[in-house]
């Protein structure tokens, strides 16, 4: 088969002839149709997620199809659509794990990190942390699901019932999000980098009530916050704009430092917090919900080899929506 592979962080990827991957008797072998391109994947590539298996295989927003079972696989079949997320296993009985909070486990494994993923023409999973593809999406379109749409959701669950909800970064979970927090009928926010009128456009298209500048006040407080873009600069600035007793919430997995802020914009019950990975009944909720709710995808799609041409653009913040790798 075919893949993008990663040999040191702050190199390109390379396109390569590999063996099809073994499929252990949990496991399945998925022909790849799409895979997303996260921002996760530009903080492994630069090296920011520090522990990356090498080489590697990025990717972690993968649909594609089961081409083959192992023996001990029931719960999928041949030929069925399947969507493998960034957790790719727990161990299933630390004191995370036993507390319905697989996403902190210590032994957790990633796909496209510790675990190779997507950008390839096959790719194996263990069958317990894949799901089913709702219907009505094309696997491009359902690829930014998996990461944008289920950590996205995740972030819009901890923001609690706020009904004005500032989004910060409008990338593609933003771009997902804000059609969910619309559905809901709240009101949406949309902070974007400074002058991207188009991406302002774009969010309004959405349901955002309003856009404006990352660095501008929103016309009216804000209940919760949602940070997407990798910008600890962001954070006292979401909190000034936040009203008594919201949360501003950091979406990503990593960040930049946070500046130096005066304790008076926490204070009034304000609170901070971080979303970590998914855990698999994020990933059941958002998926039923996904169609639900109307969620369309805007993609960018490029071919496997385009990859490092992908990630510049999503880097670039050239992308509306979410960039997809489709394997044809
Ligand atoms: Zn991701
Ligand atoms: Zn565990």
């Amino acid at each position: 088969m075919r893949a993008m592979v990663l040999d040191a962080p702050g190199s390109p990827l390379r396109l390569v002839e590999l063996p099809l991957p073994e499929c252990g008797a949990g496991d399945v072998l998925l022909k790849v149709g799409a895979c997303g391109v996260c921002r996760t994947d530009l903080h492994i590539l630069d090296g920011e997620l520090s522990k990356p298996r090498l080489p590697l295989i990025p990717g972690h927003e993968i649909v594609g199809i089961v081409a083959a079972r192992g023996e001990r696989v029931e719960r999928f079949s041949i030929g069925q659509r399947l969507g493998v997320p960034w957790l790719g296993h727990t161990c299933g009985h630390c004191r995370y794990c036993s507390s319905g909070r697989e996403n902190l486990c210590d032994e957790a494994r990633f796909t496209g990190y510790t675990l190779n993923g997507g950008y390839a023409e096959y790719a194996v999973a263990d069958q317990r942390y894949c799901f089913p593809i709702p219907e009505g999406y094309s696997d491009a379109q359902a690829a930014p699901l998996l990461c944008a749409g289920l950590i996205g959701y995740r972030a819009l669950v901890a923001a609690g019932d706020a009904e004005r909800i500032g989004i910060y970064g409008f990338g593609a979970a933003a771009h997902i999000i804000t059609q969910v927090a619309y559905w809901q009928g709240r009101k949406v926010f949309a902070f974007t980098k400074r002058g991207d009128t188009a991406g302002q456009r774009f969010a309004k298209e959405l349901g955002a009530t309003w856009a404006g500048d990352s660095t501008t006040a929103p016309p009216e407080e804000m209940d919760a916050a949602i940070l997407f873009a990798p910008v600890g600069a962001l954070i006292p600035e979401a909190l000034r704009h936040t009203a008594k007793g919201g949360t501003v919430v950091c979406a990503g997995i990593h960040m930049s430092d946070v500046p130096g802020f005066p304790y008076s914009i926490l204070w009034g019950e304000r609170s901070i917090r971080s979303i970590a990975n998914l855990t698999r009944r994020d990933g059941e909720e958002f998926l039923a919900l996904a169609p639900k709710a109307g969620i369309r995808t805007e993609v960018a799609t490029f071919q496997l080899e385009q990859a490092n041409e992908a990630l510049e653009r999503l880097r670039k913040g050239d992308i509306q929506g979410a960039a997809v790798l489709v394997m044809s």
